[in-house]
């Protein structure tokens, strides 16, 4: 039996994926309290100190055209359509993110740059708008307890509340998964990964214009670090160092601005010129830890369920971090709507242990695309033999588009679950390694030959949907 109660959702922590499933949810008819423990960014500006842009592509695209919140998004975000990767000597190569013509809004397949605050009002103010969510800001979860009666919240201050459900999209270090990981088998593992970040902004050129192409990432790989650049609408890069935080050319070498201007000027001479604050900003900004967590299983009964970073806080090298966690809120929405999508009509057991057991190894696979991509992007987007195997792939995807599909596209631009674009991607890492090993392969990687010899092994091995 159903109680009155039953549409009354605690979805606890404000952040990308909290406020798109908060809209989500009262677009179906609940009635949602958001409660975050942060104040209210409208009113204190935006004290996060996260990465302040994100790529956003056709995963996230997807979760927010279902919530209604595409177009105003839209009206934020940047195309980018390449990597432009700058060698130590300055010299660049462009490789286009995908085909042409293939794009969700009738252009070239590319990411979007999005800034995170603006993206986070959109959702916030579109949830309140429904006239069913309420967001209390400065309520930091500390505790719960879930019951018959629904499940109680126990907030720093003392204040307490209770709810039919509660969703956990409270961040890597989520307070809601603290709680579940004092449960009788619950999973939990974390590691950091031995490289930290900082990030440095990159005014517009004198003449008001992007100082750099504004279409691009722009990475610079040196081996064990890397320099990265994401556009903003204002006209400004943000720049992420990606370095160890000890051993050589780690940030433990770099005690200050002077000696970070010395590392620039030795790794990253053409990027200096661009960076007139550089010492300022190099001082002022933290310099971060970058952490994987997994667990399971993702819910606690019909009671309370993680999404986003709370359940998979993953390496952001793959820019996925978000649009896994939007794609989270798409498949629950997906499973509530199965069920015709209104209050009192939902199994919650069901829905959510199916949820946990669908989404899980999607989460644990993008958390290992992500850091396959971080070596990727470190040691091999300057590495000759690595730019030869993507440029064959990529002359086969644009010829053969039906018959090839690059590991990239599959996770950037589908919807295939994340386990088998990474099972695919295995697959195709054994037929590039048998092409790349023919003796003349540098002379005659664009020949039809080579071309065939692909795609003959790739119809052998590849699920035919996907060959
Ligand atoms: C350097 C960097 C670059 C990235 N780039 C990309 C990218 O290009 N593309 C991409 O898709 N992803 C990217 N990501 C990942 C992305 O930032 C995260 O996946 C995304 O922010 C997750 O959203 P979330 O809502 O799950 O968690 P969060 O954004 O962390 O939000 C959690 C919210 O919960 C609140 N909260 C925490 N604890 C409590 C509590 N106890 N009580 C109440 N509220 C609480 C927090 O204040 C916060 O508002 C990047 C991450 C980093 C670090």
């Amino acid at each position: 039996m159903k109680t009155p109660g039953d549409h009354s959702l605690a979805v606890v922590g404000a952040g990308l994926v909290g406020s798109l499933l908060a809209l989500i949810l009262a677009n179906r008819g609940y009635q949602v309290t958001v409660y975050e423990r942060r104040a209210d960014p409208r009113k204190v500006g935006d004290a996060s100190g996260r990465s302040i842009n994100l790529a956003l592509s056709e995963r996230g695209w997807r979760a927010l055209e279902l919530a209604g919140a595409l177009e105003a998004v839209r009206r934020i975000a940047m195309p980018v359509k390449a990597r432009c990767m700058h060698n130590q000597a300055g010299a660049l190569t462009y490789q286009p993110y995908g085909l042409p013509g293939r794009g969700r809004f009738g252009n070239d397949e590319c990411i979007f740059s999005v800034a995170r605050g603006p993206l986070n009002r959109i959702l916030l103010e579109e949830a309140e708008a429904t006239g069913r969510v309420a967001v209390k800001f400065n309520h930091a979860l500390q505790d719960f307890t879930s019951g018959v009666d629904g499940v109680t919240l126990a907030f720093a201050g003392g204040e307490r509340c209770t709810h039919e459900r509660m969703f956990g999209t409270d961040g890597a270090f989520s307070a809601v998964r603290s709680r579940m990981m004092r449960t009788d088998r619950f999973d939990f593992s974390q590691s950091y990964l031995a490289h930290g970040y900082k990030e440095v902004a990159m005014p517009p050129a004198a003449d008001g214009g992007f100082a750099i192409d504004p279409e691009a990432l722009h990475i610079w790989p040196r081996g064990h670090f890397m320099l990265m650049a994401l556009p903003n609408p204002d006209k400004t890069f943000t720049c992420t160092l990606f370095a160890p935080y000890e051993g050589a050319d780690g940030f433990a070498d770099i005690p200050d601005a002077g000696a970070a201007r010395g590392y620039f000027e030795q790794h990253f001479p053409d990027v200096l010129a661009h960076l007139p604050d550089f010492d300022a900003e190099w001082a002022a900004n933290p310099t971060s830890s970058l952490v994987m967590t997994r667990c399971a299983p993702w819910n606690q009964g019909d009671r309370v369920v993680l999404l986003g970073d709370a359940a998979h806080a993953i390496v952001p090298f793959y820019g996925q971090g978000m649009n896994s966690g939007f794609e989270d809120v798409r498949v629950l929405a997906d499973m509530l709507d199965a069920y015709g999508g209104q209050p009192g009509t939902v199994d919650w057991a069901v829905l959510m242990d199916g949820f946990s057991s669908q989404r899980k190894p999607n989460g644990d696979a993008i958390g290992d695309l992500a850091l396959r991509n971080f070596i990727e992007m470190r040691d091999s987007t300057g590495d000759p033999q690595f730019l030869l195997r993507k440029k064959i792939e990529r002359r086969l995807a644009d010829r053969y588009p039906d018959r090839w599909t690059p590991l990239y596209s599959m996770v950037t631009f589908s919807h295939l679950p994340y386990g088998e674009a990474l099972a695919l991607g295995h697959i195709q890492d054994g037929i590039m390694a048998e092409v790349m090993a023919r003796e003349d392969i540098a002379t005659c990687w664009d020949s039809e030959e080579v071309a065939e010899h692909a795609l003959a092994l790739a119809e052998q091995r590849m699920p035919k949907a996907t060959a």
